[in-house]
């Protein structure tokens, strides 16, 4: 069967003009020797989007919000991964036909295990969100014991509920102690950069501090760890990962994850933000 000349990836999202998805994916692509470009597009009608993957024979797409639950209807077949943890944030194009896999639970456990074994260990988890599903799903797998803690309790409770595993209110959270905290809130964030979810006072509790978010590099969370004592990995650590592993399934070769770490960090360092 004869291909597209260059072999076209993408990113659907809304919106996209701030992802570092396209330069991260690009320069791996060129390192790589492939011949493929990686475009951000702004999606406005998801279900033509997807017909648009099929129709214009597009290898392979990240997905990000607001569609990573959405997009799951219009595709061909899910893997065991994606359809447990509820979302889907790549999408790849097998001769017309459509897999929806997830390759953030693996970002987050790529990241952790570079710093810490999981098996036995105790993780607290700060949110209910996808990321959250993402987080339950790679320390369950590999025999963590995960705990959450969630703002609104109803919401926390029933994601526990769904995976076997305690449920504790904000206010409890003093009493709490664990081998790892992995923020998954986007408290924190630039720009709100003052922002923190959890008391430095607490964070003498936990041995590892992960954040998943990226931008800055060193929120509050991961400062007041640092201060602390704690081991702390920033969720640049799991951006790199989630995109070699999407990298991975669309090109069946390990991307070069260190320049990938490169580039993405020098942008966040020209953005202003550390
Ligand atoms: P989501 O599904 O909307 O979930 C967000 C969670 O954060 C909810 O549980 C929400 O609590 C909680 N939350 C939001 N604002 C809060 C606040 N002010 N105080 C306390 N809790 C608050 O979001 P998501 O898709 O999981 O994304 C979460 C973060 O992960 C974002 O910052 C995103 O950028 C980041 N992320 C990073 C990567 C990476 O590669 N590093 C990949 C994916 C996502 P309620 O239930 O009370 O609303």
């Amino acid at each position: 069967m004869e291909k597209n000349p260059t072999e076209i990836l993408a990113l659907f999202g809304n919106p996209v003009a701030h992802s570092l998805s396209p330069a991260m994916h690009n320069t791996a692509l060129k390192a790589m020797g492939l011949n493929g470009l990686y475009v951000p597009i702004l999606v406005e009608h998801l279900e033509a989007a997807v017909q648009g993957i099929r129709g214009m024979g597009i290898r392979g797409v990240s997905v990000t919000i607001p569609f990573k639950t959405k997009i799951i209807k219009y595709l061909d077949m899910i893997d065991q991964e994606a359809q447990r943890i509820g979302a889907v944030n790549t999408v790849v194009n097998r001769k017309g036909r459509l897999k929806g896999c997830n390759t953030d639970w693996r970002g987050i456990f790529e990241a952790l295990s570079a710093v810490t074994a999981i098996k036995g260990k105790t993780v607290l988890i700060l949110g209910a969100g996808g990321t959250a599903r993402a987080a339950l799903f790679g320390i369950l797998k590999h025999g963590g014991k995960p705990f959450i803690v969630n703002r609104t309790v109803q919401k926390g409770r029933r994601l526990a509920r769904e995976w076997n595993c305690p449920f504790y209110s904000m206010e409890e959270i003093g009493g709490l102690k664990a081998d790892i905290l992995i923020n998954t809130t986007p408290v924190g964030m630039s720009p709100n950069t003052d922002k923190t979810p959890i008391i430095s006072e607490l964070l003498r509790n936990y041995g590892v501090v992960m954040d998943v978010i990226y931008n800055p590099l060193k929120t509050q969370l991961l400062r007041d760890a640092e201060k602390a004592g704690c081991t702390i990995l920033s969720g640049l650590e799991m951006f790199i990962h989630q995109g070699a592993e999407q990298l991975k399934l669309w090109t069946g070769q390990e991307p070069p994850r260190e320049l990938m770490r490169r580039v993405v960090m020098e942008a966040l360092e020209g953005s202003g933000t550390k």
